[in-house]
């Protein structure tokens, strides 16, 4: 890895300042399309976490006793000043991940999104009234559950900040970060916005840093009061096991290995297109991928030759160009697609088309279609997270259903038919959280997101996140006269 001479350098934001950390040590992030480091980091650690959560518990009772509407207000300036900022955050998004960049500035606005559509719900969060009988008076309370970790992946670093955050901070939490070590400049530069709208010091917190030193010290706090972790399978069982320890409040977004099953009736050119968003957007690294095509057999070779030559005609180059498609994130994950088109290649051959690394600076890997596979391989059953297709062929619905859910993820699932019918039986006996009918990638910052099986518990997006983020509180009162 080269590194550049003129790095930038970024902080932890902790009780509404920019600081190093406590052992002064920082980490270099790398751009993926050269190699080359662009910035330095502060490097959290536990000490960091520690002065972290002080921070958040410090600010907390006046952050949760603040008019819902004021703190709505806050978090609309916050919106808009993410909105002002939508080139500059791109651009560090793109350098730091490797997306295209109309890819960052819409995850950008999505993130500033979430900001405004949960100000707007920080004055709605009311609890019901329950009739008992004529001699009580019975009510429950929304109330936030306090000191909240929000430790973030690298793929939508800054979406899934504000879709973690927003709620949190709307319901009258208080919040620390832990950005993802591949990605961690906008959640600080997020940070600093926040401090310049006027957010309360204390109320939102960011600790860059590694999964083990900054991530488990988190995750592990005895003052943390509810964590929302988005990442993979196995340090969602770390993170979901230390949270049952301190018997804390837990969500686990997750992984996916999601079908997209088309049929002979589709429209085939949106279904195309779909399958094409669905595999290769953010050069398939996203949770919510369409990595297993589940198509009929009396359509399967019309759609690959469609398909194979619409990845003829995309351009893959450097996110800052806003190509189709730009690199994979680091090179450790680099290795691991890699890995995975060898798996490939010794359970089905050669691929329909791509399989290679580009030849070229930069972590890129071909668009990858794999053909002739069957659903209890390594490549239909692993997240494989990167470009790579696997196509599944069935004839009968019972057999596209049970190809569906045959296996142990569960995170979302798409239907391509004109038959309505079909397509609601399709979503009424599939297990995931989410269904795409006609679409992939359906759906904003209002409707609810998460897994089924391996996939996760909880929810986040739309309304579904208050629940997230608050706990009942019932009250029971006696009006008899005494
Ligand atoms: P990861 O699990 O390696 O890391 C996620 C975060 O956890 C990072 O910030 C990391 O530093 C931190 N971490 C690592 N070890 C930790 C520990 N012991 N304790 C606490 N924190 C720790 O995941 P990743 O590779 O960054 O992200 C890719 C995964 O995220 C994929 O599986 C993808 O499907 C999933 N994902 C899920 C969703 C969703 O909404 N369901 C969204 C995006 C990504």
């Amino acid at each position: 890895m080269a590194t550049q001479t003129n790095l930038s350098t970024y902080d932890l934001f902790i009780d509404g300042e920019m600081i190093s950390s406590a052992a002064e040590e920082r980490f270099e992030t790398v751009n993926p399309a050269t190699e080359e480091a662009f910035a330095t980091v502060s490097r959290a650690r536990e000490e960091d976490v520690e002065r972290a959560v002080a921070a958040a518990n410090d600010a907390l009772d006046d952050w949760r006793s603040m008019p819902p509407q004021e703190r709505g207000r806050l978090l609309n300036d916050l919106a808009e000043k993410i909105r002002d900022q939508q080139e500059s955050l791109a651009l560090l998004e793109t350098r730091d991940n490797g997306k295209p960049l109309s890819h960052a500035r819409a995850d950008v606005e999505t993130c500033a999104r979430y900001f405004e559509y949960y100000a707007g719900v920080a004055d709605k969060v009311h609890g019901d009234s329950i009739p008992l009988t004529d001699e009580y008076v019975d009510y429950t309370v929304r109330e936030p559950l306090g000191v909240t970790a929000q430790i973030i992946p690298w793929n939508l670093p800054t979406n899934i900040f504000g879709r973690s955050v927003a709620p949190a901070l709307a319901t009258g939490n208080t919040a620390v970060v832990k950005p993802a070590e591949q990605t961690p400049i906008t959640a600080v530069e997020i940070g600093r916005l926040a401090a310049e709208i006027g957010l309360p010091d204390g109320v939102l917190n960011v600790v860059p840093g590694f999964g083990a030193e900054a991530g488990a010290p988190l995750s592990e706090h005895p003052d943390v009061d509810g964590v929302s972790f988005t990442g993979s399978v196995p340090t969602g069982i770390e993170v979901g096991k230390s949270s049952i320890e301190n018997v804390t409040n837990v969500h686990l977004e997750l992984g996916g290995k999601s079908p997209n099953v088309v049929w002979p009736d589709a429209d085939i050119d949106s279904a195309v297109e779909s399958t094409m968003t669905g595999i290769f957007a953010n050069a398939g690294q996203v949770c919510s991928a369409g990595s297993r095509l589940v198509i009929h057999e009396d359509i399967k070779d019309q759609f690959l030759n469609e398909l194979t030559s619409r990845i003829e005609g995309m351009n893959i180059d450097s996110g800052e160009v806003d190509p189709d498609m730009g690199p994979l994130v680091s090179e450790g994950h680099f290795e691991k697609v890699t890995k995975y088109l060898e798996i490939g290649r010794s359970e089905v051959g050669e691929p329909l088309i791509g399989g290679e690394a580009l030849d070229r600076n930069g972590y890129f890997v071909e668009p990858t279609i794999f053909t002739d596979v069957d659903n209890d391989m390594r490549i239909a059953q692993e997240e494989i997270f990167g470009p790579v297709l696997s196509v599944i062929e069935f004839s009968t619905e019972e057999e596209a259903m049970e190809i569906a859910n045959d296996v142990d993820y569960g995170l979302v699932a798409g239907v391509h038919t004109q038959n309505m019918g079909r397509a609601h039986r399709f979503a009424r006996d599939v297990r995931a959280g989410q269904v795409y009918i006609n679409e992939w990638f359906a759906g904003g910052e209002e409707t609810p997101f998460g897994g089924f099986k391996k996939s996760g518990f909880g929810r986040e997006k739309g309304l579904a996140a208050i629940d997230a983020y608050t706990q009942v509180k019932n009250v029971c009162a006696d009006i008899t006269p005494n």
